[in-house]
């Protein structure tokens, strides 16, 4: 079998949609190359050895400015991989409306095998070589967690930006997902699990795609497995159960867990915690393989970790109604063709994950405008709740209860700013998804339909840009 290319697939599923639009043969193939590639070894001494280290940083599209992508620090990032979630970072950005182009970044390294202080060291490393070559900045590329990565080596690329451009006043904007005390925004790090939980949520509730997979309208009494419990997986898993659907089983690398009446999430990352592994969770059965969670009957299943985990092999007896794409590019071009002819649903990555991208879109804003959402208008609001509230009170001769009036009175917070312009986001971005499909009986998936709007919003970019003569 020859080695599955991870940008083949991308490259695709972008034919599979390109073939229905009018785009002009040149537009297209613009769009899909990846225009700038930059990869590089650099040494870091790590005990008293040195270490040449492998990194990449992939600029797939300037339709517009900044690019925008995670970081992944993983013993499996080469250049093919970085190039395709690059790819899918562009997509991502247009069908959501987030004005960013698309990039991703990688260490070809497994992070659990350093210190902290030497991850430290080879942030900074990194990103000393990104400033050198441009390839960073607020209005250039602005990276994020990714696999691998997360708030504290966010920490270090900022600061490390701003140590070697002093005075730079946006240098905030440099990096996203960073921790709040260092600029980042509130609900930043559930953000890509809510979005994957309101898209999903929106796909349910739309009755007549429910009533084709022969399921009942709403979440709630659905049956979940979670695959990978990560940033991703565990705030999607934890969204679901809040809205009344059941986690029936968790699968991580070292094994998978089920059971029938539902997990609890929390005591299921406290038990690996303690033990090291998810598996022997109290009330729970084990799998044999890991993989068996994804073969299991259920409503929904979430892959949440890595690629190509649903392939030619096994999806043939994957069971789910829907398949949700948590992850980047979970599902090959051949499942996708196994699960479309068996009537199962999969909704895609590169719109079921933006909720990650959107937040960061919204940190962004933050650190250019160097002000906290809310912080304006929050009690202002409060005043004039309470003032409309004492006019009825006083009309009425009645008075609200203390929960009601908490409720009516309370002025935005970061956070409610946040997660509302992130839930309008995903519902919206479903909704048009789902209007392309039903508008061309050819179109033969979601996905397809989804790389159709994204096509044509950034042809439409590339088109108004007008070529250079
Ligand atoms: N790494 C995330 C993704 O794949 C987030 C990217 C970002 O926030 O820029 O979408």
């Amino acid at each position: 079998m020859s080695e599955y290319s991870f940008f083949g697939a991308v490259e695709k599923s972008f034919d599979k949609a390109a073939k229905f639009t009018k785009w002009d043969p040149g537009i297209l193939e613009q769009i899909k190359q990846c225009n700038a590639v930059y990869r590089m070894h650099f040494p870091v001494k790590i005990g008293d050895k040195i270490e040449v280290v492998k990194a990449y940083r992939v600029q797939h599209s300037h339709h517009k400015l900044p690019c925008k992508g995670g970081i992944r620090f993983a013993m499996s990032v080469n250049l093919d991989e970085v190039m395709a979630l690059a790819a899918l970072m562009t997509y991502k950005c247009a069908i959501v409306n987030v004005p960013f182009a698309g990039a991703k970044g990688g260490i070809t390294i497994d992070p659990k095998k350093y210190t902290p202080y030497e991850l430290e060291k080879i942030t900074r490393r990194y990103t000393s070589e990104l400033i050198k070559k441009n390839f960073i900045g607020p209005g250039i590329d602005v990276p994020a967690p990714d696999y691998g990565t997360g708030e504290r080596e966010m920490a270090w690329i900022v600061d490390t930006y701003q140590s070697m451009r002093p005075g730079e006043i946006d240098a905030l904007g440099c990096v996203t997902g960073k921790p709040v005390t260092q600029g980042g925004v509130r609900g930043r790090r559930e953000a890509t699990g809510l979005g994957v939980f309101y898209g999903l949520r929106e796909v349910c509730n739309m009755k007549d795609v429910m009533d084709r997979l022969g399921l009942t309208t709403g979440v709630e009494g659905k049956k979940v497995v979670v695959q990978g419990l990560g940033n991703v997986g565990y705030h999607t898993a934890k969204f679901f159960t809040e809205a009344g659907s059941k986690v029936v089983a968790l699968a991580e690398y070292e094994g998978a867990i089920f059971n029938n009446d539902g997990l609890d999430v929390d005591a299921v990352v406290e038990h690996r915690k303690k033990t090291g592994s998810i598996l022997n969770f109290p009330g729970a059965t084990n799998f044999a393989k890991n993989t068996d969670a994804l073969e299991m009957e259920c409503d929904l299943l979430i892959p949440a970790a890595l690629e190509n985990v649903i392939n030619g092999e096994n999806a043939p007896r994957v069971k789910a109604k829907i398949i949700g794409e948590a992850a980047n590019g979970p599902l090959t071009p051949e499942a996708d063709e196994i699960l479309a002819k068996k009537g199962a649903l999969v909704v895609p990555d590169m719109y079921l994950n933006a909720g990650g991208v959107t937040v960061s879109y919204f940190e962004w804003l933050k650190n250019l405008s160097h002000v906290r959402y809310g912080r304006m208008e929050k009690r202002f609001t409060e005043n004039l709740n309470g003032q409309i509230l004492g006019q009825i009170e006083g009309l009425t001769g009645k008075k609200v209860g203390d929960r009601e009036k908490e409720l009516i009175m309370h002025g935005p917070e970061e956070v409610d700013l946040v997660r509302s312009g992130l839930e309008e986001t995903m519902i919206t971005a479903t909704r048009e998804i789902m209007d392309a499909w039903k508008a061309n009986p050819e179109i033969p998936d979601m996905r397809t339909a989804a790389y159709l709007v994204a096509i044509n919003k950034v042809g439409t970019s590339y088109a108004e840009l007008g070529i250079f003569p």
